[in-house]
């Protein structure tokens, strides 16, 4: 299910008498979520991820906008009409409840819809079939004991049957000979079972299905918690920040474990999360937002390879990108008298710049005599497979900036010239910070 969001905004009103300002939390949201994708809404805090989801959900009504699910537009359905299974930061588990009945519970009021053969259609078939050897095109929508004129037998004939209620065209298979009704109904108790244990399996705690949630770990509660939004097998799986209560460990696993459930049931879904590492692992395309503005939007390594501004420079990424102050003229980028490019185009006007380096952008040695970056080695960190240096330079925007390095690459305290990896370095407009290149 392709899901649509059209200009979609969503304004908290303020109180002018208590000095409190309207809150823009969304503004002019315009994304396409491909049918069957993940996709991670990305952001600090108070940047709109939730007030999305939430009007996404059907939890809050958008001041403006619309949402379509594929060609239905849902923006003033209510949530239960929306099929769509929610999963919170707080899994909120009926703790008096066994898993089995916590998994059962969206079923218990739900009603599908199925066709059923109408007793009092058939009867009016078969006289009709009976009278007329053909199908009617029109059922007469008269009551039980009425007189009706049969045209073919050309007699007044007394209805057995009530059939005021089948007004309109029969519903008819494809010999044409049949009618249906559908009739909402609730689920059968081994429907509700066979929809319970095929979801615990999925989440895979079926061994746990009798216990109480008390009695499981963290991550196990959580994926009690997606099984009972999957368990009505909804159209649109909204998470928000469904990691968060969960230890490094278990928040790498159950990561790993929503990402292939979502690919086994192929259920669009969209995470919330701050944590840009969890959007990236996660997500098949990341929407990176701030103060309720998308800031771009793409597959997670384009958006860290590319970022179009600052803001998303920064966010993405630990440890996160150095920044530094920098100037540009005729096409050569300088950190102080450092020349760290002279590959950018000519006709950029000279101007004072912000220069993004990523900490695995730094080259020791420096392969390019023409091209170095004088800066200091404060400290050195090796941690396995990397080391981490500490690094200084005065025109660093911070203290201290970090480089991550090959493990055996020789390196020591002291001062240090370091080439600069083009593609890693990333040039930004000091006053819009917009990207230049
Ligand atoms: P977090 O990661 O902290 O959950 P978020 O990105 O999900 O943050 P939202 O909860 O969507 O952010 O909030 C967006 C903005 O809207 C914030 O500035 C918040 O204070 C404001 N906001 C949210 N709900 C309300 C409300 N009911 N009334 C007024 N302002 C609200």
């Amino acid at each position: 299910m392709e899901i649509r969001l059209v200009n979609l905004t969503k304004v908290f009103p303020g109180n002018p008498k208590k000095n409190i300002p309207d809150t823009r939390a969304v503004d002019n949201l315009d994304i396409v979520i491909p049918d069957g994708k993940l996709i991670g809404l990305l952001g600090p805090s108070g940047c709109g991820k939730s007030t999305t989801l939430y009007m996404i959900a059907g939890l809050l009504e958008p001041t403006s906008g619309e949402i379509w699910f594929g060609d239905e537009d849902v923006t003033r359905l209510s949530p239960e009409k929306r099929g769509i299974g929610l999963v919170f930061q707080n899994y909120a588990l009926y703790p008096h409840m066994t898993v089995y009945k916590n998994i059962a519970f969206p079923l218990t009021n739900l009603l599908v819809e199925e066709p059923v053969l109408d007793q009092n259609k058939q009867k009016i078939l078969a006289f009709y079939k009976k009278h007329v050897k053909a199908l009617p095109t029109d059922i007469p929508t008269h009551k039980k004991g009425e007189t009706v004129h049969n045209p073919y037998t050309k007699k007044d004939e007394v209805l057995k049957f009530d059939c005021s209620h089948i007004a309109g065209d029969p519903i008819l298979d494809e010999k044409g000979n049949q009618a249906y009704v559908t009739r909402k109904r609730h689920l059968y108790k081994l429907e509700m079972d066979k929809l319970i244990r095929e979801t615990a399996k999925l989440v895979q705690i079926e061994q746990y299905l009798t216990r109480k949630p008390n009695q499981l770990s963290g991550g196990q509660q959580q994926r009690v918690a997606i099984a009972r939004a999957l368990v009505k097998r909804p159209r649109v799986l909204l998470l928000d920040e469904p990691l968060s209560n969960l230890d490094a460990r278990l928040r790498l696993q159950t990561r790993e474990e929503i990402k292939r459930l979502q690919r086994d049931t192929g259920i669009t879904t969209i995470f919330v999360t701050h944590d840009q590492e969890e959007a990236m692992s996660i997500s098949d395309e990341i929407v990176v937002m701030k103060l309720g503005v998308e800031q771009q939007r793409d597959h997670p390594q384009e958006v860290y390879n590319n970022p179009r501004n600052l803001f998303v420079a920064q966010f993405l990424g630990t440890p996160p990108i150095n920044m530094f102050d920098g100037h540009v003229k005729n096409g050569v980028l300088t950190i102080g008298n450092d020349k760290i490019r002279d590959d950018l185009p000519k006709d950029i006007p000279e101007q004072d710049v912000l220069v993004g380096i990523r900490p695995e952008g730094f080259l020791v040695p420096a392969v390019n005599k023409e091209h170095t970056f004088n800066i200091h080695v404060d400290m050195i960190e090796t941690m396995g497979r990397d080391i981490s240096l500490v690094g200084s330079n005065e025109h660093c925007l911070k203290p201290t900036f970090k480089a991550i390095l090959d493990a055996d690459t020789e390196v020591k305290v002291g001062p240090l010239a370091v080439g600069v990896k083009p593609n890693k370095c990333f040039v930004f407009y000091k006053d819009t910070e917009e990207r230049i290149i």
